[in-house]
């Protein structure tokens, strides 16, 4: 069961907002299944699916356990390009929809089945 700090849910939401109507994009990273931090890529904040690119830019680090990106469309279903960026790199990936509150976002494993995240 993966759980997720609630600051590090905060920072997210925050991030996206400022971001917004751009994408926001990060890495996941945890101990012990609790996602305690975000890694910021530089040269991830633009529009058009370029956050996706940067996320397979993925440096080598196994702390890293997913990523997390922005929906500023509103809907938090993985499309197809991020069903294969969630095989590709770890397996916790979280989806955050506009208006980024801290209950518009899901969760899903590699293999883009929803999961549950705990928030503490
Ligand atoms: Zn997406």
């Amino acid at each position: 069961m993966w759980k997720i700090k609630r600051d590090v849910l905060r920072l997210i939401m925050e991030s996206s907002k400022s971001s917004y109507p751009d994408e926001f994009g990060a890495f996941l990273r945890a101990k012990h299944n609790i996602i305690y931090e975000i890694i910021l890529l530089p040269g991830t904040i633009s529009g058009g699916g370029s956050v996706l690119y940067n996320l397979l830019m993925k440096p080598i680090d196994f702390t890293i356990v997913g990523s997390v990106h922005s929906h500023p469309s509103g809907f938090p279903i993985p499309s197809e390009a991020d069903l294969q960026m969630f095989s590709r790199i770890g397996d916790v990936h979280i989806i955050v929809a506009y208006p980024f509150t801290m209950d518009s976002w899901k969760a899903y494993n590699r293999r883009g089945e929803e999961i549950e995240i705990k928030v503490i």
